[in-house]
């Protein structure tokens, strides 16, 4: 199952992503699908006629692994961690399909991570990596997009990683998913930039799952990005940057400048 969050005449709503006679179109749900219940209404409107939004804005946090594809590893200049390396985004990052990236002033190497995300659909503390998928709602794709030169300069990784705007997550989540062997490739303006397989990870999914909740709890809603793959680069005002994993679809943004 696809469900999306989207805007149409009404406020922000869920659905669930399908096919009519080859038009597609989003099955509008009632509720909350990560927070509450929710049911079908009955009402399908075409996909086209809508915007769709980042799938989940986490009410709590992002969390991130870093350096977790030895050869993005190498292409820093580093080793692959013996423990998953981990930071967080706020959740004032997160921005869905379509919308803009704003390049801050700050920076002047803002670049690219493609990346599989895990969204986190139970409340749990210190589950094992064998329950992991207990706990898994669904998956999306994810843009963890950096300032390389603040993240540098600055050590810590909080403002490098945080600026509004610099986690597109999109277009949809996908609930039925074998994290395991997926393509994962990202292209600036069509150019390809990142192709690799989620295959190529050291820590899998429930791998890290198994290492955040060991320490930290985690909340419905909450998303997990499990790291990106070489390749990456810069962006600059006005390149179009689309993240695709296979199986779930592509997450398509424009860096913009904010004025
Ligand atoms: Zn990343």
């Amino acid at each position: 199952m696809r469900v999306a969050r989207f805007a149409g005449d009404d406020d922000p709503r869920f659905g669930v992503i399908g096919d009519d006679d080859g038009v597609a179109t989003i099955a509008v749900l009632r509720g909350d699908p990560l927070y509450a219940g929710f049911e079908l209404t009955g009402q399908k409107v075409p996909l086209d006629d809508v915007r769709l939004l980042a799938p989940v804005i986490p009410r709590s946090k992002v969390v991130c692994v870093g350096l977790n594809y030895a050869r993005h590893a190498a292409e820093l200049g580093g080793d692959v961690p013996e423990e998953p390396l981990i930071f967080l985004k706020p959740n004032t990052s997160v921005i869905g399909p379509g919308e803009p990236i704003f390049y801050p002033e700050q920076s002047s190497d803002v670049h690219y991570e493609g990346e599989l995300a895990v969204v986190i659909g139970r409340i749990c503390r210190d589950i094992s990596a064998e329950d992991a998928a207990k706990v898994i709602f669904g998956y999306t794709v994810a843009n963890d997009v950096t300032a390389r030169d603040l993240q540098t300069k600055d050590g810590q990784w909080a403002r490098a990683k945080g600026f509004d705007t610099f986690c597109p997550l999109g277009p949809w989540i996908e609930t039925n998913l074998d994290p395991s062997n997926l393509e994962v490739n990202t292209t600036l303006n069509d150019e390809p930039k990142q192709d690799s397989r989620t295959s190529d990870m050291v820590f899998s999914p429930a791998d890290v799952i198994e290492y955040v909740s060991s320490f930290m709890t985690l909340l419905p809603g909450d998303v997990i990005l499990t790291g990106t793959p070489e390749g990456v680069g810069p962006m600059s005002v006005g390149d179009t940057v689309s993240v695709t994993v296979e199986g779930i679809g592509t997450l398509t943004n424009k860096v913009v400048s904010r004025d």
